[in-house]
């Protein structure tokens, strides 16, 4: 495996506004390095100041950006990708350093963020809108109108990949784009930014402002703000829902996640000792797909020892990257102690696995496997975000669904069984947004739309695929009548 240049340091980033890198009024931040526990660059920060600054400069080009024929945009938005491929090894290297990542996984981020790149290129060749004669020589049209300046804030566990989500499709259908990255991991916006402005993209429809809650408000707050897409935790979501909504903005917020997989003794030993160890193991347990919670029913003792010997082949630093920040691995450690204080048998104890050496000040946990866990505990319910699988065990597939659907989030759930009508009477009853068979991580691939339910999400209709164009475009309905006809009605 590849592996990331721990010396590495003095990376900058600013503020991307009107086409120009600007330092911002707000204050100056350490990027700390989860591989290393210190500083691998700063990051200056924005103010509400410059938040008005950025959507007056966004506002400057965005009419003529709309105007322009959505061929004519998707030709930036082709070049954008060919820089992508070009530049893949930097930008993947630099998501890595900034979140802890392998750089395998970095990479898979952003080409998962190009997939829906690709979506928005295909747009100038699907989206034909609708047309029809309702009435003799009187046409109906729908016409798919920009918002004008529409806003992001995104979480840190994938710096490029879950920008990618909206970023494309929302510039491509003629919005001029703010984005508010994590301030854990805001180095890779430079490198997006950069390959946007290369591309040709005019100054102002890529905006990046950097900074924390106020900057995230201001931006709430502006009037010509139009749409507010979220991606974080549940608390932070039903805030920003809640605030945007409420200043009467279109806002669509996704949130954290608990995920469960139902196992069932007929499962296939290898597929499942794979799919659910690489679930909860992969990007360190911090995705809002992995897997969380593991409903065993029944006797599954050699398919549990399967998982435990893939997880256990982990090397920390080689096949699994680290914990985002120091305060998440003590959150977690004490987690773990809690769960074994609440009745839970350590299967595999994450805690002593060994640091590597050249990152030994990094922040490091091994994947753990709790089982006996109780359902409705702190590690049965709570989101840890870390490569922990809690194991519960069940009686029957019944129970199972029961202990699923008391969640409070509804993001993704998987089964793991050889029985097809098993598995659809699981997908059936089960209350999520994704749900996979025999796979432990259920990511739809595009044109397949990405959104969770419950308190997974806040807002209508999904992140990605046909649904993000009605959340990012307004639908005008064009009436015409060209021929002056004899007979009248209501629509003369
Ligand atoms: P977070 O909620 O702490 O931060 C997300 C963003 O909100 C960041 O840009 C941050 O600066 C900003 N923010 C933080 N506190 C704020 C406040 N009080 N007011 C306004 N803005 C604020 O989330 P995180 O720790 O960066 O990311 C991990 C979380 O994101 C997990 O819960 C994970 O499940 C979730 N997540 C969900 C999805 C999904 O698709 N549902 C995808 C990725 C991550």
């Amino acid at each position: 495996m590849s592996k990331i240049d721990a010396t590495l340091k003095g990376l900058e980033v600013s503020n991307f506004i009107g086409g120009e890198w600007v330092k911002g009024s707000g204050k100056s931040l350490d990027i700390i390095s989860p591989y290393t526990g210190s500083s691998c660059g700063t990051v200056h920060i924005a103010n509400a100041e410059d938040v008005k600054s950025a959507v007056t400069a966004a506002k400057q080009n965005q009419k003529e950006w709309a105007a322009q024929s959505m061929k004519s945009r998707a030709a930036i938005l082709f070049k954008f990708r060919d820089i992508l491929f070009r530049d893949q090894d930097k930008i993947s290297s630099i998501v890595a350093i900034e979140n802890g990542k392998m750089i395998p996984e970095a990479r898979a981020g952003l080409m998962k963020g190009v997939e829906v790149l690709e979506y928005a290129l295909s747009l100038q060749n699907s989206d034909v809108g609708g047309k029809m004669e309702v009435s003799r020589g009187v046409f109906c049209e729908y016409r798919r109108q920009a918002l004008g300046v529409v806003a992001s804030i995104t979480p840190f566990n994938f710096p490029a990949m879950v920008p990618m989500w909206t970023i494309p499709i929302a510039i491509a259908v003629g919005n001029a784009y703010i984005w508010k990255p994590s301030e854990k991991t805001p180095i890779t916006s430079k490198y997006i930014a950069d390959a946007f402005a290369e591309a040709g993209l005019p100054a102002g429809i890529l905006t990046v402002v950097q900074g924390e809650r106020e900057v995230v408000e201001a931006i709430i707050d502006h009037k010509d703000v139009k749409a507010v897409a979220f991606v974080g935790s549940t608390k932070v979501a039903e805030l920003v829902y809640k605030r945007a909504t409420g200043n009467g903005k279109r806002a669509l917020c996704l949130g954290g996640a608990k995920n469960h997989i139902v196992l069932l003794p007929d499962a296939d030993i290898e597929v499942t000792g794979m799919g659910i160890s690489d679930s909860f193991t992969g990007c360190a347990g911090q995705r809002c797909m992995a897997a969380s919670v593991l409903l065993a029913v029944g006797d599954v003792t050699a398919h549990i020892d399967k998982i435990k010997e893939r997880a256990e082949s982990q090397v920390l630093g080689d096949s699994m990257g680290a914990i985002i920040t120091a305060a998440q691995l003590e959150f977690l450690n004490a987690a773990i102690e809690r769960a074994v204080k609440d009745g839970a048998t350590l299967l595999l104890d994450g805690r002593n696995a060994e640091a590597p050496v050249e990152y030994k000040n990094g922040f490091w946990l091994g994947p753990t496997i709790l089982d006996h866990v109780k359902a409705g505990s702190e590690a049965a319910v709570t989101e840890l975000f870390g490569p922990i699988l809690a194991i519960v065990r069940c009686e029957n597939i019944t129970e199972a669904i029961k202990i699923q659907n008391s969640s409070e989030y509804g993001n993704a759930a998987s089964v793991f069984t050889s029985s097809g009508p098993m598995a659809e009477y699981v997908a059936a009853n089960t209350e999520c947004g994704m749900f996979g068979v025999n796979i432990g991580v259920p990511v739809p691939r595009e044109p397949f739309s990405f959104g969770g339910v419950k308190s997974s999400k806040f807002g209508h209709g999904d992140i990605t695929g046909d649904q993000s164009l009605d959340f990012w475009t307004d639908v005008k309905k064009v009436t015409t009548k060209w021929e002056n006809q004899k007979d009248h009605n209501w629509m003369s």
